[in-house]
């Protein structure tokens, strides 16, 4: 890691060209199971390769598949840009299966290909850990197996799973990351266990990717309620493309009704949006808000904290044009906290897996 860390990106996106680059690195059982099953991809369906949010136009390969290499990341990105670190978050399909066992075995795979062909190509690189949220206990196994690899810096769940994240089937996971000085990033997505909305299935996926700003809610107001920063006070989480302008509003709602009923809830000691403040951070594409120079100051005096907002690419998804990397108007003294110092304050690992 270089001296004078100026930009630290917090979600890129490390695409699995295809099951053979899987097969390596799963078990001999399972080679052998997706062989014989004729099984070509677990490809997420919350990104599909062909939709044009998955990938900018600029940022796929000659077939027109999305960046799916340490080279095309470099070329697009990191020399591009000069960013000094990037943390590679893979979405594959592992949230989608009701196997335990497969999911916890595809979930190693995934975890030893990219430290292999990904963060031993570019000292620049880290990882969040893909775990297997169909159980604890092999989730918690899996974060076990990958800690002493300081380049994993983050453990990587999807924002709509099976049941709401701040449950007690979850609390397992959520000391192994304190232990480990991991934050649980939460990205956009889904396991498809519920409609993706509220109301039911939408019929378009624009429906879909819109929606995953309920599931984001629902995920802050679970955690905060159900006492997890209580039992867990060093634990971080940080929202992966999540948007970041729905959160003032959810926050100053949920703090209000807090005040009226926090009787059911006598553990939630102090507003929510305190909470939020210590313990929630958000990467900043797509960045959801006006084009104005101004709108992200009013952004950040609405959170009242200039130390939540964390910078993102989101390569290769396609979340702006151009070399727009950054909202205009910003002082140097908050782009340099959103570029990286809230990412330092914010992985320990960073610090700790210096090369
Ligand atoms: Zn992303």
């Amino acid at each position: 890691m270089p001296a004078a860390i100026s930009i630290i990106d917090c979600d890129v996106h490390a695409n699995v060209p295809g099951m053979a680059a899987l097969l390596p690195y799963l078990d001999e059982q399972w080679r052998d199971s997706v062989i014989d099953r004729g099984l070509n991809s677990l490809e997420s369906i919350n990104y599909p390769p062909r939709a044009p949010l998955t990938a900018r136009p600029d940022w796929r390969g000659e077939a027109g598949e999305p960046a799916n290499s340490v080279d095309m990341l470099r070329r697009h990105a990191l020399d591009r840009w000069n960013i000094d670190v990037a943390i590679c978050n893979c979405l594959y399909g592992v949230q989608l299966l009701f196997s335990e066992d497969m999911a916890a075995a595809f979930a190693k795979a995934i975890n030893d290909w990219i430290a292999k062909e990904w963060l031993d190509c570019d000292p620049r690189l880290r990882a969040s850990i893909v775990v297997p949220m169909q159980n604890s206990d092999c989730a918690v196994a899996e974060i076990e197996r990958c800690a002493a690899d300081k380049r994993f810096v983050q453990v990587l769940v999807l924002a709509m799973g099976e049941v709401p994240l701040g449950r007690r089937q979850y609390w397992p996971v959520f000391e192994a990351a304190q232990r480990h000085g991991l934050p649980i990033g939460i990205h956009a997505g889904s396991s498809f266990r519920h409609p993706v909305t509220s109301l039911g299935w939408p019929s378009w996926y624009v429906e879909d990717y819109c929606a995953q700003a309920q599931g984001f809610q629902a995920q802050v107001a679970s955690l905060i309620c159900e006492g997890v920063f209580v039992k867990y006070p060093k634990l971080k989480v940080v929202l992966l493309e999540s948007g970041v302008t729905w959160l003032p509003p959810f926050l100053w709602r949920l703090s209000k009704f807090w005040r009226g009923v926090r009787a059911e809830v006598p553990w939630v000691d102090r507003p929510p949006y305190e909470i939020a403040r210590d313990h929630v951070r958000l990467t900043l594409q797509p960045f959801d808000g006006p084009c104005e120079p101004t709108a992200i100051v009013r952004l950040i005096e609405q959170l009242q904290s200039d130390e939540m907002i964390l910078f993102s690419s989101d390569f290769p998804h396609w979340q702006f044009d151009g070399d727009e990397i950054m909202p205009a108007g910003l002082a140097d003294g908050l782009r340099r906290k959103i570029q990286a110092g809230n990412a330092l304050g914010t992985y320990p690992r960073l610090i700790e897996s210096k090369v």
